[in-house]
């Protein structure tokens, strides 16, 4: 990869030293208005978004060896960032990849990279690869993991989702099981996921509704899955075949403090097509309002009052907490 190109900014090496990740000098001024590329933070430097590549050695790339998490910021504070870091870390270890950054270093280059971006709102998609090895799948052959931080912004579902609800259909691609490769890894293997999304998008709902194989509700594609029914909350056991999700866990957080009782327990689609209301969660898309399942109204067919209490807490949650990105 070169590293000597004119806007290539070069950063001290994350590996080699303590001390917080500062560019070697300023961008070019741009002579013309053309878009504003984004800067891609890469092993330690930062790279225009035209010139941010990967090896086709990396094994990230070749089978989708690595772990990755998703991470949002607002209004100038990035949300639940120890909890997505330890995520990220017990992923690695799950698959004995060694992160070649300690926490705090991992903490300053993913605030830097939205400073370098002159961002305070916006999504950060955090990398970790097994890095670059040969042709066979063998990681021994991988010598040096590779960390990529890309922030930006987002806006996944339009708003008319969250004030009228999506839909959700069940798809016949099973979550993967515990005992062919953990749900509980945030792994760059999704395709798992994916080939439920090309079915929901086959039958033209919003999300995909994944059962495990005992027929129980595990998840969505990237989303986890609440139903509320007579006043209490439930949602699958991680043990259903659930990735332990930030937003999921704030949910517990919500409820507790609001008293209302939330249990992780095993659901079924009969479950949800009983329930008063429904609701999924995910850093991206925070808590928006399942409306139907397999074409039925749930509830009656409107987002819930209690799913609505959930998202106004969330949204003052995520406004007035977390992680300064100025230091
Ligand atoms: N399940 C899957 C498969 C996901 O990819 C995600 C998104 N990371 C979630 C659930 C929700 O997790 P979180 O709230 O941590 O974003």
């Amino acid at each position: 990869m070169k590293t000597t190109d004119a806007d290539v900014m070069v950063l001290d090496e994350p590996m080699e030293t303590e001390s917080t990740v500062k560019p070697a000098r300023e961008p070019r001024a741009r002579k013309t208005a053309a878009p504003k590329e984004l800067k891609i933070f890469i092993d330690g430097k930062f790279y225009p978004e035209s010139n941010a590549k990967v090896s086709v050695f990396d094994h990230g790339l070749l089978y989708g060896d690595g772990v990755f998490e998703g991470i949002r910021f607002y209004n100038g504070r990035v949300f639940r960032l120890e909890q997505h870091l330890e995520r990220l870390w017990e992923s690695a270890r799950s698959i004995t990849l060694e992160i070649p950054l300690s926490i705090p270093q991992m903490t300053e280059a993913l605030l830097e990279t939205i400073r370098q971006n002159d961002l305070r709102d916006g999504y950060i998609r955090l990398i970790v690869t097994r890095g670059v090895g040969n042709l066979g799948l063998n990681p021994v052959q991988c010598k040096k993991p590779s960390v990529i931080i890309i922030a930006a912004t987002i806006t996944l579902y339009p708003a008319e989702f969250y004030q009228k609800g999506l839909t959700i259909a069940t798809v016949a691609t099973r979550r993967i099981s515990p005992g062919a490769l953990s749900p509980a890894i945030k792994s760059l293997n999704y395709l798992n996921n994916i080939m439920a999304r090309i079915e929901a998008n086959l039958a033209d709902a919003d999300e995909a509704l994944m059962l495990n194989d005992a027929g129980y509700i595990a998840e969505c594609t990237a989303d986890n899955l609440f139903v509320i029914k007579h006043g209490q909350i439930a949602t699958p056991p991680i043990s259903a075949g659930a990735l332990g999700g930030i937003t999921r866990s704030v949910v517990f957080e919500i409820a507790a403090a609001l008293e209302i009782k939330c249990t992780e327990k095993n659901i079924t689609r009969h479950d949800v097509f009983t329930a008063d209301e429904c609701f999924l969660t995910g850093t991206a898309a925070e808590i928006v309002p399942v409306v139907k399942a397999d074409a039925r109204a749930i509830g009656n067919g409107k987002p819930g009052a209690i799913t609505q209490r959930m998202m106004e807490r969330y949204h003052k949650l995520t406004r007035e907490t977390g992680t300064p990105i100025s230091s």
